[in-house]
């Protein structure tokens, strides 16, 4: 249930309303823009009488939604939402966020170079694995905490947002201490746990899509953070799995748009899971810029062949400094920005 408070509520009116949910044994969890605030009611409303609300002094309008999920839903913040990772940046503004960087961190010299490569280019956030979530147990399983303070450092002297996985709820304090934003990775988007435990987290986080997540189930996914207490979540929507298995995963763009219109969320697409192929990631990153992406999360290797993991899905730096170029001008002819 929503309950929209008209423009002229005040303080004292909005405060009447959160009482009587309180005393319903409800929570409510306001949103305000510039036109007026919205309530929604977390918890099981059924005994809540809609006519009771609509008589209260100042509230417009009680819906009643049909989406199981209400935090994340479009109606709660109609405007939309920027989730900021401080700094300076923020994903879901006008500008486009590109966050770039190899699979997994591998040691000191090769995260230095490829910060450094993408920060040239006009790239914002640092992305790299320190925890890996690998399909087999022999497969490099990434630095640890080594693979963090690594990134942190790296990410500090080009002046660089970070992005990591987190893979488990026991994780995810360590994790705080050297990320701006905590991934959790396809195979964690229903982990429950884990979930609960980044709701309790003042940090931001990029919820990857599950492989084979429908967008309700991605979006309730969001709903467990958000109703936790923490609102700031960014969906990645990287691949899906399909019957076909030319690429690695079916990128699925017209979650997009479709998105747009489901949630306030901000909506980034990671071309590189997404396809699997180093020739298919700039053609898909390009297509997710003009279908409205807030950003782009993009594998990038110097020496690709020699990756302990996804090297053949990793871009050039040569490669991605070429995309960035072509985003400058794909970018304003869907109404958005492009930094550097
Ligand atoms: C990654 O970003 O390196 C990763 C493991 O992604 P996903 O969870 O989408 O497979
Ligand atoms: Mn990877």
């Amino acid at each position: 249930m929503l309950i929209v408070m008209n423009e002229t509520a005040g303080q004292a009116q909005i405060q009447k309303v959160m009482d009587l949910l309180k005393r319903r044994g409800l929570e409510g969890r306001r949103s305000t823009d510039l036109a007026r605030t919205v309530i929604a009611v977390t918890g099981e409303t059924g005994s809540l009488d809609p006519r009771e609300l609509r008589a209260m002094d100042a509230v417009q309008e009680v819906v009643r939604i049909s989406e199981p999920y209400r935090l994340a839903g479009r109606s709660f913040r109609p405007d939309g939402t920027e989730v900021d990772l401080g700094g300076g940046v923020s994903i879901g503004g006008k500008a486009i966020v590109l966050m770039a960087g190899p699979c997994a961190v591998e040691g000191p010299e090769q995260i230095e170079r490829i910060a450094g490569a993408i920060a040239r280019c006009g790239a914002w956030v640092l992305r790299g694995g320190a925890f890996k979530p690998r399909t087999s147990p022999y497969s490099f399983q990434g630095l640890g905490e080594e693979g963090l303070r690594l990134l942190r450092d790296a990410a500090g002297r080009h002046r660089l947002r970070v992005v990591s996985e987190v893979m488990d709820a026991g994780q995810v304090g360590l994790v705080s201490e050297y990320v701006d934003l905590l991934q959790v990775g396809t195979r964690n988007m229903q982990n429950f746990s884990l979930l609960k435990e980044l709701g309790r987290c003042r940090l931001p986080v990029l919820l990857k899509r599950g492989l084979s997540a429908t967008l309700e189930e991605w979006l309730l996914a969001a709903e467990y953070i958000m109703a936790g207490g923490n609102e700031k979540v960014v969906l990645c929507e990287r691949g899906i799995r399909t019957f076909d298995n030319a690429t690695r995963n079916t990128l699925d763009l017209a979650a997009v748009p479709a998105l747009r219109k489901m949630s306030h969320l901000p909506v980034v697409v990671d071309p590189s899971h997404g396809t699997g192929q180093r020739d298919g990631v700039v053609p898909m990153a390009r297509a997710a810029v003009a279908a409205g992406a807030d950003g782009l999360l993009i594998e990038v290797h110097d020496a690709p062949e020699m990756a302990l993991s996804d090297g053949a899905q990793s871009i050039t730096p040569e490669q991605f400094s070429e995309l960035v170029r072509q985003l400058r001008v794909i970018a304003p002819a869907v109404g958005r920005t492009v930094a550097g």
